[in-house]
């Protein structure tokens, strides 16, 4: 029998079902917004980890990894960092029987446990640019309702925290994060904006900070992740200099950069359909599964040929499941989908005959055969076009579902962009529309206009929307 999946127009419900029926994730574990990751989606998030990984090695950053727990002593150094995140960390204050001298954060972010080293490990501009990064997980106590990926209160994410001679060194970091995020992007072939949010709104200790956005299918935005500028904001409270080559010492100036599971939350929402979810080819854990549609007489020839086929596609490399369950082929072709494999190869007599294997895309239903001597370049090049059409789609539902706004009455169900002078007080008169002010294209385009709350010019276009 067949389960039917919600459909997508119920994004919600939609979400929550596909999440559990592809095998993503267990939100049965006896802590509410602390999920397990199951097999399936594990081996998608460790396969998006590694591109981070090897985006970050390739530019220079050092892998570390810190522990988790933080002295409350060194947590409360920056005072504005203090205030954004006092309301959701979790503490430890016992051990065994005893009372903790100094209580324990778990960290909610490693600004406050890498800083203390980090004024230990520079000492000489030689030292500098300090580049290290690491993929863990940070826990906060998330008090809105949770959703497996998107808000959960341990969070598996990546961070990277850098070290700069002068201000324009770190801008340059900066530059370089936005290029990674470019490729790590394109593999999950995903749309976003980089907007520098308001000055409210920033990260809790930032000189400015980029959020990227990208758009759900109920038009609400997701942040998956940002990037700060943090100037000497965290070096002076840490005491984190180095000796100019003219024995000055000066404080650092200082880069973040994180972005958490929320990717798979955004792969899941905005490629997934009806049937279930669509992997993008690059992270697809299977990149083919191929199903023998066997028939009395010929099982064992079926069979052999089939086994021929996944050896060969994976020597090459493709990431090929060769699906042997004693089933009807319909029955795995459905589990296949919801499980979003880019692409179904089906091996019967029929096929062998005709020197033949037929496909099936994931993406858009499209039905065809490649000749089985040329197997893996068919296979490629099918697996090329997926990734293009999926990333041309959600790029056109990206750019359909921003609408520029005049005025504030009927504002609608998208993410709406105007004119604003960027001041604190209009910014506050927009928010209490039930909106809110993602920020302003960065890097900065002038926009001319007139602020749509006081009336004077403007140069900066905002972007807002109701948020998930
Ligand atoms: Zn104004």
């Amino acid at each position: 029998m067949v389960i039917q999946v919600e459909s997508k127009e119920n994004y919600g419900e939609w979400y929550l079902d596909i999440v559990e029926k592809a095998g993503l994730s267990d939100k049965r574990y006896p802590i509410k917004g602390m999920n397990v990751w199951t097999p399936y989606g594990w081996k998608i998030m460790r396969s998006i980890d590694g591109f981070i990984r090897d985006e970050l090695d390739d530019t220079g950053h050092d892998e570390v990894c810190f522990p988790l727990l933080i002295p409350e002593t060194e947590f409360k150094k920056e005072k504005d960092h203090i205030k954004g995140f006092d309301s959701e960390v979790y503490w430890v204050t016992k051990a065994g029987d005893n009372e903790l001298d100094v209580p324990l954060v778990v960290r909610p972010t490693s600004e406050t446990a890498m800083y203390p080293m980090f004024s230990l490990w520079i000492r000489s501009h030689q030292d500098l640019p300090l580049k290290i990064y690491q993929i863990v997980n940070t826990f906060r106590y998330e008090t809105k309702q949770t959703r497996p990926f998107i808000r959960v209160r341990e969070i598996h994410f990546f961070e990277s925290h850098t070290c700069h001679a002068t201000e324009e060194d770190a801008q340059r970091q900066i530059d370089e994060d936005l290029r990674i995020l470019e490729r790590i992007m394109d593999r999950l072939c995903l749309p976003y904006f980089l907007l520098k949010r308001t000055e409210w709104d920033k990260f809790p200790g930032a000189h400015y900070t980029v959020g990227i956005d990208t758009v759900m299918p109920n038009y609400r935005t997701l942040q998956l992740g940002s990037v700060h500028h943090y100037r000497t904001n965290f070096s002076v409270p840490y005491d984190i200099t180095y000796e100019e080559e003219g024995g000055e010492h000066k404080h650092v100036h200082q880069t973040t950069y994180g972005m958490s599971e929320r990717l798979l939350g955004a792969v899941i929402s905005v490629h997934g359909d009806d049937k279930g979810l669509i992997m993008p080819p690059d992270i697809a854990p299977y990149q083919v599964v191929i199903i023998p549609i066997i028939s009395k007489k010929n099982t064992e020839e079926v069979r052999l040929e089939a086994e021929k086929a996944a050896i060969i596609l994976r020597e090459s490399g493709i990431r090929t499941h060769l699906d042997n369950r004693d089933d009807r082929p319909g029955s795995k072709f459905y589990d296949w989908e919801i499980k979003g494999v880019p692409l179904r190869l089906e091996l019967g007599a029929r096929d062998i005959e005709n020197k033949v294997v037929t496909f099936a895309r994931r993406d858009n239903g499209e039905k065809g055969t490649i000749s089985s001597e040329s197997l893996v370049s068919g296979v490629r090049l099918i697996l090329a076009e997926i990734k293009k059409d999926l990333k041309a789609k959600a790029d056109a539902f990206q750019a359909s579902s921003v609408q520029p706004i005049d005025s504030f009455d009927n504002i609608p169900e998208r993410v709406v962009s105007f004119p604003w002078c960027g001041s604190e007080e209009c910014g506050g008169k927009i928010e209490e529309k039930d909106i809110k002010i993602l920020g302003t294209p960065y890097p900065h385009v002038k926009h001319e206009g007139r602020c749509l709350i006081c009336g004077k010019e403007s140069e900066l276009l905002a972007y807002a929307a109701r948020s998930m």
